[in-house]
Formats: structure tokens, C-alpha cells, sequence
């Protein structure tokens, strides 16, 4: 079982309530899922924030606290919503996510810097590091070969 980000799996729920259209990605789509049993999820829905909503990043004087562009802060349903992850990922006993990059929830190794600017810093989403923490793998969606090949 591989805890997938649902906008990876053409689920519109990001923000701008498109889905993640990569092409790159998608043609290993039917080889995902002949190969293992995939578990959607996006933590921001979970965590109660709408479709579309106002896109957010982490603000990096603290590492922890997530502000959306409007200045809303939205922690609390950013930290609700990786725990949701959390939990799915334990009840289907996923050693792996598969989670798009860069995200203020799922991106893994890179987010952006929390001044909407678009530019990357060294980084994991809250979702990334609370799988992270718990001892579950988390790859980008650059990495599925990674996984195809095991
Ligand atoms: Fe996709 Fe994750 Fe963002 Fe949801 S929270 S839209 S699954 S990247």
C-alpha cells in the first residue's frame, strides 16, 4: 500500500481546484497501480480547507506555522490534516508515500520560503515531516521510478 497525493491522481483539489497535471508522472499511472495498492489522500481537504482555496506556505522565521497569501493563518488545519494522512497511512500500513513536491503539505526535501516570491528553500510540508517522523518513506513524484523498480 503507497499513500499517494490525490491531485497526483487527477483529484481536483488544489488550491486553484485543478488537479496536477504531469505528464512526466502520469504515464506510470497504469503501472502504479497494477504494481500496488494506492491510497489517495490530500491533507489540506482532510485538514477542512476548501477547493478552491487561497494557496499557503510555510513562514520560515518559526518552520512551523503556515500562512495563507491573505494572511490567514492556517496551522491548525494544516496540522489536522497531517494527521489525517498519518492515520490512514498506519491503517493501511503504507512504508511509503508518494507526494507532490514542493507543497506546503506534501512537498518532501523543498518547499517554498513563505513570501510567495517562488522561491525554494531546504524544506519538508507538514504532512511530509509528520510521515517523515513515524518512519514512513516519502518520495516525490520525480522519484516513481525509484519505486517501479524495487
Ligand atoms: Fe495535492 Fe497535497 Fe496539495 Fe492536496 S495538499 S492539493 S494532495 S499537494
Amino acid at each position: 500500500n503507497i499513500l499517494i497525493s490525490a491531485c497526483l491522481m487527477g483529484v481536483r483539489c488544489r488550491y486553484d481546484g485543478k488537479c496536477q497535471h504531469i505528464r512526466e508522472f502520469e504515464r506510470h499511472i497504469p503501472v502504479l497501480m497494477e504494481r500496488f495498492n494506492l491510497i489517495p489522500v490530500c491533507p489540506e481537504v482532510c485538514g477542512g480547507l476548501p477547493v478552491p482555496r487561497v494557496p499557503s506556505e510555510i513562514r520560515q522565521e518559526d518552520g512551523t506555522a503556515v500562512i495563507a497569501a491573505d494572511g490567514t493563518d492556517v496551522t491548525d488545519a494544516f496540522s489536522r490534516g497531517a494527521k489525517k494522512a498519518l492515520m490512514l497511512a498506519q491503517q493501511y500500513g503504507c512504508r511509503t508515500a508518494l507526494l507532490k513536491k514542493r507543497s506546503p503539505s506534501c512537498g518532501s526535501g523543498q518547499i517554498y520560503d513563505g513570501t510567495f516570491s517562488g522561491k525554494l528553500v531546504p524544506g519538508d510540508g507538514i504532512t511530509a515531516a509528520l510521515l517523515k517522523k513515524h518512519g514512513i518513506e516519502v518520495l516525490g513524484e520525480d522519484e516513481v521510478l525509484k519505486l517501479i523498480q524495487r
